[in-house]
């Protein structure tokens, strides 16, 4: 595409946000209005005309919703020349639009790595105010030479800190805040990987190293800053530190839309969607939506029952609560059985295979089950209050 095209439709963007952008009312959060957005992330749209279609689907199901605006976290992603396609799927969208640099957004050896993005968008880092809630865009990505290559390092550099402290400053000390980063500033990512630092241990995920998401937690806690809503790791995630809520949100894409035109899941094995955030009485909530052909009804699923299971004395009961934050518990029962409670499963794997925070798992003995159908129910309490219960029908085979 040619810079006029991308500065048209930059245009185009832009004047949705003026349109829609209200100041703040005032400094109490009972001026703070009644309103929803969408939280897309992670679209992938390199992947090719399937991405394009799939991503327009989910573009219609978001303007059946209608939120206030919708705000993407990144990697959507622009290079290489993927950028027309991207713009002409959100030109389907029927409200305003605000976007965030992801690491696939940026061209690692480009003199101006943010060209793309900033000839779309603007700038990579701002702030705009919606409803009496304050929004800070923040751009993760810096781009570093490591042994001859360039690649991503997460951090914000001196220029950009200095900016989100004096815009922090100049919002009411009452007015929330909601920031959005691509790169995970919180995120148990690493650990579940193994442990180990960036870049010597994940070359191929960057992350925040801990100083640097420390000094920027100390920033964001002085403020009135209620959540941070970050992308990049293709899954749902839920980590409060300092009385802020850090969600990592499930992808767009999935797995980069690897099913094809099946049913398609995030690493942590949660079906593609995004998240409605939804300001109400002055309150903040959230919650994750499935999305178009791996949309679903339930809040949860039991993995490895879809086929007869041959009982053993350690068998793997493994429920994967799609949204439960890091701090749920969980229990299960077999048939009318006792409640047993089961263990946050957060073992190692490769890529793909490692297990989520919200996976919960019990080896149970069920060597004592007679042939034919059971039933599994999970019950998971989060710290909110908030129960989900799911069941699901086994047969087992001796
Ligand atoms: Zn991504
Ligand atoms: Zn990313």
């Amino acid at each position: 595409m040619d810079r006029r095209q991308f500065l048209s439709l930059s245009a185009m963007a832009c004047l949705g946000v003026t349109r829609n952008t209200s100041a703040i009312t005032g400094p109490n959060t009972r001026d703070v209005c009644d309103f929803d957005f969408a939280f897309i992330t992670d679209v992938h749209i390199e992947r090719g005309k399937l991405a394009a279609s799939k991503f327009s689907r989910t573009i219609a199901e978001i303007n059946s919703l209608k939120p206030a605006f919708v705000w993407d976290m990144g990697d959507m992603s622009l290079y290489p020349n993927s950028g027309k396609a991207y713009l002409d799927c959100i030109k389907q969208l029927q409200m305003p639009f605000h976007a965030c640099p992801g690491n696939h957004d940026i061209a690692l050896n480009d003199k101006n790595p943010r060209r793309l993005f900033n000839d779309c968008f603007g700038p990579a880092y701002y702030s705009f105010d919606f409803g009496g809630v304050h929004f800070i865009t923040l751009d993760g990505n810096t781009v570093v030479n490591r042994q001859g290559k360039n690649t991503i390092d997460a951090c914000l550099d001196p220029r950009q800190i200095a900016w989100l402290k004096a815009d922090l400053e100049a919002t009411p000390q009452q007015t929330p805040i909601i920031c959005g980063v691509h790169i995970p500033i919180v995120s148990t990512y690493i650990k579940r990987r193994g442990g180990g630092t960036f870049p010597e241990d994940f070359p191929i995920a960057p992350q925040f190293n801990k100083s640097r998401a420390e000094a920027l937690i100390d920033i964001l806690s002085l403020h009135n800053v209620k959540l941070v809503l970050q992308g990049h790791a293709h899954e749902n995630e839920r980590v409060t530190v300092k009385g802020i809520e850090f969600v990592s949100s499930i992808s767009v894409c999935g797995c980069w839309w690897q099913s094809g035109e099946g049913f398609e899941r995030g690493v942590d094995n949660v079906p593609r969607g995004y998240r409605i955030i939804e300001v109400k009485g002055g309150h903040i909530s959230h919650r994750y939506v499935s999305s178009c052909e791996s949309k679903v009804d339930r809040r949860g699923e039991f993995m490895g029952f879809d086929n007869p299971i041959v009982p053993s004395k350690s068998t793997a009961i493994i429920f994967n609560c799609y949204d439960a934050p890091n701090e749920s518990t969980a229990k299960v029962r077999i048939d009318s059985g006792p409640w047993t409670p089961m263990q946050q499963y957060t073992g190692k794997g490769g890529y793909i295979k490692m297990q989520m925070p919200h996976h919960f798992i019990l080896r149970s003995d069920i060597t004592e089950l007679t042939r034919g159908k059971h039933r599994l129910t999970a019950n998971v309490t989060w710290p909110d209050g908030t129960i989900v219960t799911e069941a699901t029908s086994f047969t087992v085979t001796k």
